[in-house]
């Protein structure tokens, strides 16, 4: 079989979407190859990267990911990303609040052309720079609350809530019913 959905094994297509520099790439590289690497190189359109994670409950769930480039010559390929996705990841970096608004651009770009059903995570990155915080846990909480959003900070830098982040998605994903 090419591609098997079903009660235990789960397929998850989800597009990562953020300003550039926010850290989707590390993010990404974290949760699939367990590394972080600080000199990774910017994306170049998008890259896909799968990874297969087992609930508690035995479900395993297939991430098949596009991780997208954030620059604006690139913005106009996005929907092709997002369309068909079950669920996306909008990342922006807690020391910059223009990732912030960008962010919040994102959020209303899915709300108008992606998928009704489509699950969203909102995720203020790098959240070891606690000195250098410019935007608060609690504008974060509040932005996803009001957009029905599931909102986590994590560090690719450091692994903090990386895997929760994928976990609690999972566990989001419908289940089907045969
Ligand atoms: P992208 O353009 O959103 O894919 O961002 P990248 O993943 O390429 O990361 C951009 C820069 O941020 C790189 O220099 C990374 O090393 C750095 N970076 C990414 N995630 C973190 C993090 O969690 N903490 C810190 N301190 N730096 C990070
Ligand atoms: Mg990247």
């Amino acid at each position: 079989l090419l591609s098997t959905s079903n009660s235990r094994h789960l397929i998850g297509q989800l597009v990562l979407l953020g300003d550039s520099g926010v850290g989707k790439s590390c993010i990404v590289l974290r949760f699939v190859r367990g590394q972080f690497d600080p000199t990774s190189k910017v994306t170049v359109g998008a890259s896909f990267l799968s990874q297969t994670i087992a609930l508690q409950d035995s479900t395993t769930v297939k991430f098949e990911i596009w991780d997208t480039a954030g620059q604006e010559r690139y913005a106009a390929l996005a929907p092709l990303y997002y369309r068909g996705a079950a669920v996306a990841v909008v990342v922006y970096d807690i020391t910059s609040p223009d990732s912030f608004a960008k962010a919040q651009y994102w959020v209303k770009e899915l709300q108008k052309h992606g998928s009704p059903d489509i699950i969203m995570a909102l995720v203020g990155n790098k959240a070891d720079l606690h000195e250098k915080r410019e935007v608060s846990v609690q504008d974060g909480i509040e932005c996803a609350e009001k957009n029905g959003m599931f909102f986590i900070e994590t560090s690719a830098k450091t692994a903090d809530n990386i895997n929760q982040l994928f976990e609690e998605i999972a566990k989001r994903l419908p289940r089907p019913t045969t």
